[in-house]
Protein backbone atom coordinates (compact mmCIF):
# COMPACT_ATOMS: atom_id res chain seq x y z
CA UNK A 1 0.00 0.00 0.00
CA UNK A 2 3.00 2.44 0.77
CA UNK A 3 3.91 1.91 -2.57
CA UNK A 4 1.01 3.25 -3.77
CA UNK A 5 1.64 6.82 -1.92
CA UNK A 6 2.52 9.24 -4.29
CA UNK A 7 4.32 11.84 -2.00
CA UNK A 8 5.41 10.96 2.35
CA UNK A 9 4.54 13.64 5.08
CA UNK A 10 7.86 13.89 5.91
CA UNK A 11 11.06 12.23 4.91
CA UNK A 12 13.71 11.93 7.87
CA UNK A 13 17.39 12.15 6.80
CA UNK A 14 19.29 10.05 9.39
CA UNK A 15 18.66 7.25 11.60
CA UNK A 16 19.92 8.56 15.21
CA UNK A 17 19.03 9.32 18.00
CA UNK A 18 17.26 12.54 17.01
CA UNK A 19 15.60 11.32 13.75
CA UNK A 20 14.16 8.13 15.35
CA UNK A 21 12.96 10.45 17.82
CA UNK A 22 11.61 12.53 15.04
CA UNK A 23 10.11 9.36 12.61
CA UNK A 24 8.31 8.18 16.16
CA UNK A 25 6.94 11.38 17.56
CA UNK A 26 5.28 11.78 13.67
CA UNK A 27 3.47 8.28 14.20
CA UNK A 28 2.63 8.96 17.80
CA UNK A 29 2.14 12.83 18.50
CA UNK A 30 -0.54 11.74 20.88
CA UNK A 31 -1.63 9.21 23.09
CA UNK A 32 -5.82 9.76 22.25
CA UNK A 33 -7.53 10.78 19.25
CA UNK A 34 -4.64 12.41 16.59
CA UNK A 35 -3.44 11.67 13.16
CA UNK A 36 -0.47 9.75 12.41
CA UNK A 37 1.42 11.16 9.82
CA UNK A 38 3.38 8.79 6.82
CA UNK A 39 7.03 8.94 7.81
CA UNK A 40 10.10 7.24 6.13
CA UNK A 41 13.65 7.53 7.52
CA UNK A 42 16.30 7.54 5.19
CA UNK A 43 19.98 5.98 6.74
CA UNK A 44 22.31 4.09 4.69
CA UNK A 45 22.91 2.23 8.03
CA UNK A 46 21.98 0.23 10.97
CA UNK A 47 19.53 2.42 13.09
CA UNK A 48 21.03 4.33 15.84
CA UNK A 49 23.64 6.75 14.41
CA UNK A 50 26.63 7.25 16.96
CA UNK A 51 24.23 5.51 19.82
CA UNK A 52 25.74 2.40 18.22
CA UNK A 53 29.19 3.34 19.37
CA UNK A 54 29.29 2.23 22.97
CA UNK A 55 27.90 3.65 26.28
CA UNK A 56 26.06 6.86 26.87
CA UNK A 57 26.35 9.44 29.76
CA UNK A 58 23.04 11.27 30.03
CA UNK A 59 24.26 13.52 32.73
CA UNK A 60 26.64 12.11 35.42
CA UNK A 61 28.34 8.75 37.19
CA UNK A 62 24.54 7.58 38.31
CA UNK A 63 22.92 8.00 34.92
CA UNK A 64 24.60 5.89 31.97
CA UNK A 65 22.89 3.59 29.71
CA UNK A 66 25.62 1.08 28.57
CA UNK A 67 26.11 0.01 25.04
CA UNK A 68 22.58 -0.70 22.95
CA UNK A 69 20.22 -0.20 26.41
CA UNK A 70 19.36 3.30 24.64
CA UNK A 71 18.58 2.17 21.33
CA UNK A 72 16.38 -0.67 22.09
CA UNK A 73 14.42 1.45 23.92
CA UNK A 74 14.36 4.24 21.18
CA UNK A 75 13.77 1.42 18.43
CA UNK A 76 10.80 -0.32 20.12
CA UNK A 77 8.20 2.01 18.51
CA UNK A 78 10.08 2.56 15.58
CA UNK A 79 9.91 -1.51 14.82
CA UNK A 80 6.69 -1.20 16.01
CA UNK A 81 5.18 1.21 13.77
CA UNK A 82 6.66 -0.38 11.18
CA UNK A 83 8.38 2.66 9.55
CA UNK A 84 9.53 2.13 6.77
CA UNK A 85 13.93 3.01 6.57
CA UNK A 86 15.57 3.08 2.95
CA UNK A 87 19.25 1.96 3.85
CA UNK A 88 20.58 4.81 1.63
CA UNK A 89 22.14 7.93 1.42
CA UNK A 90 20.45 11.41 0.67
CA UNK A 91 22.30 13.30 -2.11
CA UNK A 92 20.32 15.44 -3.25
CA UNK A 93 17.43 17.56 -2.13
CA UNK A 94 15.11 19.48 -4.49
CA UNK A 95 12.27 22.25 -3.77
CA UNK A 96 9.55 21.33 -6.13
CA UNK A 97 5.90 22.81 -5.92
CA UNK A 98 4.56 23.11 -2.14
CA UNK A 99 6.90 20.07 -1.13
CA UNK A 100 10.50 18.62 -2.01
CA UNK A 101 12.46 15.88 -3.92
CA UNK A 102 15.03 13.57 -2.11
CA UNK A 103 17.46 11.78 -4.30
CA UNK A 104 19.28 9.12 -3.36
CA UNK A 105 22.97 8.15 -4.01
CA UNK A 106 21.53 4.76 -5.61
CA UNK A 107 19.06 7.26 -7.65
CA UNK A 108 15.56 6.60 -5.26
CA UNK A 109 13.53 10.04 -5.57
CA UNK A 110 11.13 10.15 -2.80
CA UNK A 111 9.00 12.99 -2.80
CA UNK A 112 7.58 14.49 0.41
CA UNK A 113 5.56 17.25 1.79
CA UNK A 114 8.44 18.01 5.02
CA UNK A 115 11.95 17.06 5.75
CA UNK A 116 13.50 16.81 9.05
CA UNK A 117 17.07 16.74 8.79
CA UNK A 118 19.12 14.60 11.44
CA UNK A 119 22.38 13.88 9.65
CA UNK A 120 24.28 14.27 12.88
CA UNK A 121 28.49 14.36 12.22
CA UNK A 122 28.27 12.70 8.99
CA UNK A 123 27.30 9.47 7.39
CA UNK A 124 27.78 6.09 9.43
CA UNK A 125 27.73 3.42 7.73
CA UNK A 126 29.05 -0.20 9.45
CA UNK A 127 31.87 1.23 11.46
CA UNK A 128 29.96 0.62 14.75
CA UNK A 129 29.99 -3.27 14.10
CA UNK A 130 34.12 -3.03 14.13
CA UNK A 131 34.18 -0.90 17.15
CA UNK A 132 36.72 -2.51 19.77
CA UNK A 133 37.45 -4.85 16.76
CA UNK A 134 40.18 -2.27 14.78
CA UNK A 135 38.39 1.01 14.58
CA UNK A 136 38.82 3.83 17.06
CA UNK A 137 37.52 7.27 17.76
CA UNK A 138 38.36 10.19 19.19
CA UNK A 139 36.76 10.22 22.55
CA UNK A 140 37.22 11.33 26.14
CA UNK A 141 39.22 14.64 25.93
CA UNK A 142 41.70 15.66 23.85
CA UNK A 143 44.75 14.93 26.47
CA UNK A 144 43.58 10.99 25.45
CA UNK A 145 43.59 11.08 21.84
CA UNK A 146 47.26 10.17 22.39
CA UNK A 147 46.11 7.26 24.26
CA UNK A 148 44.47 5.84 21.38
CA UNK A 149 46.37 6.32 18.66
CA UNK A 150 49.12 4.60 20.90
CA UNK A 151 46.55 1.74 21.57
CA UNK A 152 45.50 1.32 17.97
CA UNK A 153 49.70 0.85 17.31
CA UNK A 154 49.75 -1.63 19.64
CA UNK A 155 46.47 -3.60 18.95
CA UNK A 156 46.67 -3.30 15.73
CA UNK A 157 48.61 -3.72 12.45
CA UNK A 158 49.65 -0.69 10.05
CA UNK A 159 48.87 1.06 7.34
CA UNK A 160 46.29 2.68 9.62
CA UNK A 161 43.48 4.61 8.01
CA UNK A 162 42.80 8.03 9.38
CA UNK A 163 39.29 9.12 8.43
CA UNK A 164 38.68 12.76 9.07
CA UNK A 165 38.03 16.63 7.37
CA UNK A 166 40.54 19.52 6.99
CA UNK A 167 40.43 19.73 10.79
CA UNK A 168 42.19 16.38 11.01
CA UNK A 169 45.38 18.86 10.85
CA UNK A 170 44.50 19.66 14.63
CA UNK A 171 45.94 15.89 15.28
CA UNK A 172 48.67 15.88 13.03
CA UNK A 173 51.51 16.38 16.09
CA UNK A 174 49.92 13.09 17.05
CA UNK A 175 50.41 11.31 13.58
CA UNK A 176 53.37 12.81 12.68
CA UNK A 177 55.26 10.08 14.04
CA UNK A 178 53.59 7.53 11.88
CA UNK A 179 53.36 9.41 8.79
CA UNK A 180 54.46 6.46 6.35
CA UNK A 181 52.25 4.16 7.96
CA UNK A 182 48.81 6.08 7.41
CA UNK A 183 46.43 6.72 5.02
CA UNK A 184 44.06 9.92 5.47
CA UNK A 185 40.69 10.03 4.19
CA UNK A 186 38.92 13.31 3.93
CA UNK A 187 36.15 15.03 1.94
CA UNK A 188 38.85 18.13 1.24
CA UNK A 189 42.37 18.51 1.03
CA UNK A 190 43.85 19.73 3.94
CA UNK A 191 45.99 22.25 1.98
CA UNK A 192 49.74 23.94 2.95
CA UNK A 193 50.53 20.12 5.24
CA UNK A 194 52.71 17.73 5.49
CA UNK A 195 49.41 15.27 6.08
CA UNK A 196 49.21 13.49 2.46
CA UNK A 197 45.44 12.89 1.89
CA UNK A 198 43.54 10.82 -0.11
CA UNK A 199 39.95 12.77 -0.92
CA UNK A 200 36.84 10.37 -0.29
CA UNK A 201 34.30 8.95 1.91
CA UNK A 202 34.54 5.65 3.58
CA UNK A 203 31.51 3.40 2.26
CA UNK A 204 32.26 -0.11 4.42
CA UNK A 205 34.76 -1.43 6.88
CA UNK A 206 35.84 -4.74 5.58
CA UNK A 207 37.52 -7.73 7.31
CA UNK A 208 36.95 -11.30 9.15
CA UNK A 209 36.73 -10.61 13.30
CA UNK A 210 39.19 -7.52 13.05
CA UNK A 211 39.43 -4.71 10.38
CA UNK A 212 41.05 -5.97 6.78
CA UNK A 213 40.33 -3.09 4.58
CA UNK A 214 37.87 -0.91 3.68
CA UNK A 215 36.06 -0.02 0.89
CA UNK A 216 35.81 3.89 -0.27
CA UNK A 217 34.55 6.46 -3.05
CA UNK A 218 36.32 8.52 -4.40
CA UNK A 219 34.97 12.33 -5.31
CA UNK A 220 34.34 11.17 -9.25
CA UNK A 221 31.80 8.12 -7.56
CA UNK A 222 34.53 5.27 -8.34
CA UNK A 223 34.71 2.97 -5.67
CA UNK A 224 38.42 1.90 -4.00
CA UNK A 225 39.32 -0.73 -1.86
CA UNK A 226 42.54 -0.76 0.63
CA UNK A 227 44.39 -2.82 2.88
CA UNK A 228 44.21 -1.36 6.73
CA UNK A 229 44.70 -3.01 9.72
CA UNK A 230 42.92 -0.03 11.76
CA UNK A 231 40.45 2.56 10.98
CA UNK A 232 40.56 5.68 13.20
CA UNK A 233 37.51 8.31 13.40
CA UNK A 234 38.11 11.54 13.85
CA UNK A 235 35.07 12.85 15.52
CA UNK A 236 36.71 15.71 16.40
CA UNK A 237 37.60 16.90 13.24
CA UNK A 238 34.01 16.42 11.72
CA UNK A 239 32.64 18.76 14.20
CA UNK A 240 34.63 21.07 13.62
CA UNK A 241 34.49 21.07 9.66
CA UNK A 242 31.16 19.50 9.44
CA UNK A 243 30.26 19.06 5.94
CA UNK A 244 27.16 19.58 4.15
CA UNK A 245 25.21 16.41 4.21
CA UNK A 246 22.97 16.89 0.84
CA UNK A 247 23.30 19.13 -2.30
CA UNK A 248 20.41 22.07 -2.06
CA UNK A 249 18.71 23.81 0.32
CA UNK A 250 21.59 25.58 0.53
CA UNK A 251 20.20 28.77 2.37
CA UNK A 252 19.14 26.92 5.27
CA UNK A 253 23.20 26.40 6.36
CA UNK A 254 25.18 28.70 8.11
CA UNK A 255 28.66 29.06 6.59
CA UNK A 256 29.73 26.75 9.00
CA UNK A 257 27.85 24.11 7.71
CA UNK A 258 25.21 23.84 10.60
CA UNK A 259 21.32 24.61 11.04
CA UNK A 260 20.55 27.17 13.28
CA UNK A 261 17.08 26.64 14.58
CA UNK A 262 14.94 23.30 14.64
CA UNK A 263 11.95 25.50 12.32
CA UNK A 264 14.19 26.08 9.22
CA UNK A 265 14.29 29.71 7.43
CA UNK A 266 12.66 27.61 4.33
CA UNK A 267 8.71 26.21 5.43
CA UNK A 268 8.49 22.36 5.80
CA UNK A 269 11.90 21.29 6.80
CA UNK A 270 13.12 21.51 10.55
CA UNK A 271 16.55 19.97 11.78
CA UNK A 272 17.30 18.14 15.01
CA UNK A 273 20.53 16.85 16.53
CA UNK A 274 23.97 17.30 16.28
CA UNK A 275 22.97 19.51 13.07
CA UNK A 276 22.32 22.08 14.96
CA UNK A 277 25.68 22.81 16.53
CA UNK A 278 24.94 23.22 20.24
CA UNK A 279 26.70 20.68 22.47
CA UNK A 280 26.48 16.73 21.44
CA UNK A 281 24.46 15.31 23.90
CA UNK A 282 21.92 11.95 23.03
CA UNK A 283 19.47 13.54 25.31
CA UNK A 284 19.66 16.63 23.64
CA UNK A 285 19.30 15.28 19.96
CA UNK A 286 16.05 12.92 21.15
CA UNK A 287 14.47 16.32 22.48
CA UNK A 288 15.20 17.85 19.38
CA UNK A 289 14.06 14.77 17.68
CA UNK A 290 10.51 15.54 19.29
CA UNK A 291 10.25 19.28 19.15
CA UNK A 292 11.02 18.80 15.24
CA UNK A 293 8.39 16.05 15.15
CA UNK A 294 5.56 18.15 16.77
CA UNK A 295 6.76 21.00 14.47
CA UNK A 296 6.61 19.02 11.43
CA UNK A 297 3.14 17.91 12.50
CA UNK A 298 1.28 20.97 12.86
CA UNK A 299 2.83 22.02 9.87
CA UNK A 300 1.36 19.24 7.91
CA UNK A 301 -1.84 19.16 9.71
CA UNK A 302 -2.13 22.90 8.41
CA UNK A 303 -1.09 21.79 5.03
CA UNK A 304 -3.62 18.41 4.72
CA UNK A 305 -6.28 19.72 7.06
CA UNK A 306 -6.21 24.00 6.67
CA UNK A 307 -6.06 24.21 10.33
CA UNK A 308 -4.33 23.99 13.77
CA UNK A 309 -4.05 20.29 15.29
CA UNK A 310 -5.15 20.34 19.07
CA UNK A 311 -1.86 19.09 20.40
CA UNK A 312 -2.42 20.04 24.45
CA UNK A 313 -0.59 19.16 26.59
CA UNK A 314 2.21 19.99 24.47
CA UNK A 315 0.86 22.64 23.19
CA UNK A 316 -2.00 24.64 24.65
CA UNK A 317 -4.90 26.22 22.54
CA UNK A 318 -6.90 29.14 23.57
CA UNK A 319 -10.11 27.85 22.54
CA UNK A 320 -13.83 27.26 24.62
CA UNK A 321 -13.73 23.19 24.92
CA UNK A 322 -17.54 22.32 25.37
CA UNK A 323 -19.67 19.60 25.51
CA UNK A 324 -19.67 18.29 21.87
CA UNK A 325 -15.66 18.93 21.30
CA UNK A 326 -13.64 16.21 19.84
CA UNK A 327 -9.99 15.87 20.18
CA UNK A 328 -10.15 13.45 16.50
CA UNK A 329 -11.08 15.79 13.93
CA UNK A 330 -14.59 14.68 12.35
CA UNK A 331 -14.58 11.96 9.69
CA UNK A 332 -16.87 12.60 7.06
CA UNK A 333 -18.10 10.50 4.35
CA UNK A 334 -15.46 11.81 1.49
CA UNK A 335 -12.37 11.81 3.77
CA UNK A 336 -9.49 9.32 2.14
CA UNK A 337 -7.09 7.38 4.13
CA UNK A 338 -4.06 5.34 4.08
CA UNK A 339 -2.94 2.76 5.51
CA UNK A 340 0.84 2.74 6.86
CA UNK A 341 1.02 -0.81 7.92
CA UNK A 342 4.00 -2.54 6.65
CA UNK A 343 2.41 -4.14 3.48
CA UNK A 344 2.90 -7.86 3.85
CA UNK A 345 1.51 -7.65 7.36
CA UNK A 346 -1.75 -6.03 6.53
CA UNK A 347 -4.52 -8.76 6.42
CA UNK A 348 -7.57 -7.08 6.47
CA UNK A 349 -9.40 -5.76 3.31
CA UNK A 350 -10.75 -2.84 5.14
CA UNK A 351 -6.66 -1.44 5.40
CA UNK A 352 -5.90 -2.88 1.50
CA UNK A 353 -8.77 -0.31 0.05
CA UNK A 354 -7.33 2.72 1.97
CA UNK A 355 -5.13 3.04 -0.85
CA UNK A 356 -4.82 7.25 -0.53
CA UNK A 357 -7.33 6.79 -3.27
CA UNK A 358 -10.28 5.72 -2.33
CA UNK A 359 -13.34 7.58 0.30
CA UNK A 360 -14.90 6.03 3.37
CA UNK A 361 -18.42 5.81 1.31
CA UNK A 362 -16.86 4.10 -2.29
CA UNK A 363 -15.21 1.81 0.86
CA UNK A 364 -18.03 1.14 2.58
CA UNK A 365 -19.77 0.24 -1.23
CA UNK A 366 -16.89 -2.12 -2.36
CA UNK A 367 -17.27 -4.25 1.68
CA UNK A 368 -20.76 -4.17 1.26
CA UNK A 369 -20.70 -2.80 4.93
CA UNK A 370 -22.31 0.77 6.38
CA UNK A 371 -20.85 3.63 6.69
CA UNK A 372 -20.58 3.80 10.40
CA UNK A 373 -18.86 0.06 10.58
CA UNK A 374 -16.18 1.64 8.34
CA UNK A 375 -16.32 4.58 10.54
CA UNK A 376 -14.96 3.07 13.52
CA UNK A 377 -12.84 0.80 11.73
CA UNK A 378 -11.12 4.46 10.10
CA UNK A 379 -11.27 5.70 13.89
CA UNK A 380 -9.47 2.63 15.22
CA UNK A 381 -6.81 2.51 13.06
CA UNK A 382 -6.60 5.96 12.77
CA UNK A 383 -6.19 6.34 17.30
CA UNK A 384 -3.75 3.35 17.49
CA UNK A 385 -1.59 4.83 14.86
CA UNK A 386 -1.81 2.72 11.86
CA UNK A 387 -4.15 4.74 9.28
CA UNK A 388 -3.46 8.40 7.98
CA UNK A 389 -5.49 10.80 6.05
CA UNK A 390 -5.26 12.58 2.84
CA UNK A 391 -8.50 14.50 3.53
CA UNK A 392 -10.74 14.85 6.28
C1 LIG B 1 32.96 9.81 20.82
C2 LIG B 1 31.63 10.30 21.23
C3 LIG B 1 31.15 10.03 22.53
C4 LIG B 1 29.92 10.54 22.93
N1 LIG B 1 29.46 10.28 24.19
C5 LIG B 1 28.29 10.79 24.61
C6 LIG B 1 27.78 10.54 25.92
O1 LIG B 1 28.40 9.84 26.72
N2 LIG B 1 26.59 11.11 26.27
C7 LIG B 1 25.86 11.87 25.41
O2 LIG B 1 24.77 12.34 25.77
N3 LIG B 1 26.30 12.10 24.15
C8 LIG B 1 27.49 11.60 23.73
N4 LIG B 1 27.94 11.81 22.47
C9 LIG B 1 27.11 12.64 21.57
C10 LIG B 1 25.91 11.87 21.01
O3 LIG B 1 26.28 10.57 20.57
C11 LIG B 1 25.35 12.69 19.85
O4 LIG B 1 25.07 13.99 20.33
C12 LIG B 1 24.08 12.08 19.27
O5 LIG B 1 24.31 10.77 18.79
C13 LIG B 1 23.58 12.97 18.12
O6 LIG B 1 22.47 12.40 17.54
P1 LIG B 1 22.04 12.74 16.03
O7 LIG B 1 20.86 11.90 15.77
O8 LIG B 1 21.95 14.20 15.88
O9 LIG B 1 23.28 12.32 15.12
P2 LIG B 1 24.00 10.90 14.88
O10 LIG B 1 23.92 10.04 16.08
O11 LIG B 1 25.36 11.27 14.37
O12 LIG B 1 23.15 10.24 13.69
C14 LIG B 1 23.13 10.83 12.44
C15 LIG B 1 22.71 9.80 11.40
O13 LIG B 1 22.53 10.49 10.15
C16 LIG B 1 23.01 9.68 9.10
N5 LIG B 1 23.33 10.52 7.94
C17 LIG B 1 24.26 11.48 7.84
N6 LIG B 1 24.25 12.05 6.61
C18 LIG B 1 23.27 11.40 5.92
C19 LIG B 1 22.77 11.50 4.59
N7 LIG B 1 23.27 12.37 3.71
N8 LIG B 1 21.77 10.67 4.20
C20 LIG B 1 21.24 9.77 5.06
N9 LIG B 1 21.68 9.62 6.34
C21 LIG B 1 22.68 10.43 6.76
C22 LIG B 1 24.22 8.98 9.70
O14 LIG B 1 24.53 7.79 8.98
C23 LIG B 1 23.77 8.73 11.15
O15 LIG B 1 23.21 7.44 11.32
C24 LIG B 1 29.16 11.31 22.03
C25 LIG B 1 29.62 11.54 20.72
C26 LIG B 1 30.85 11.06 20.32
C27 LIG B 1 31.35 11.32 18.95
Amino acid sequence: MQGKISSRDCVVIGAGPAGLSAAVRLRFVKRFNKIPMDVVVIDPGDPGGLLRMGERVIIGPSFIYRKGELLELLLKDFHYYNIPHIREKAISIKKEGKGFAVLTENGKRIKTHSIIIAAGMGVIHNEPDYYSRGVYITSGGYEFFKEIIDGMVKESKPPYTIVGSVKTENILPLLEPLMDKLFILTPETIKDSPLKTEQGEIVKILGDGWVQGIKYRKPDGSLHFKKTGAVFLDYNGFAISRPRPFNGLENIFEQNGYINSIECRLKGVFAAGDILGHPASVTIAMADGINAGLFCYSYLFRLKFKKDPVLYAYLPHDIIIDHNFKDLPKIKEDSIPVALLNPKKDRERFLVLCNGKRDLKEISSVLSLKLDEIKSKAIKYTQTGFLSWIRL
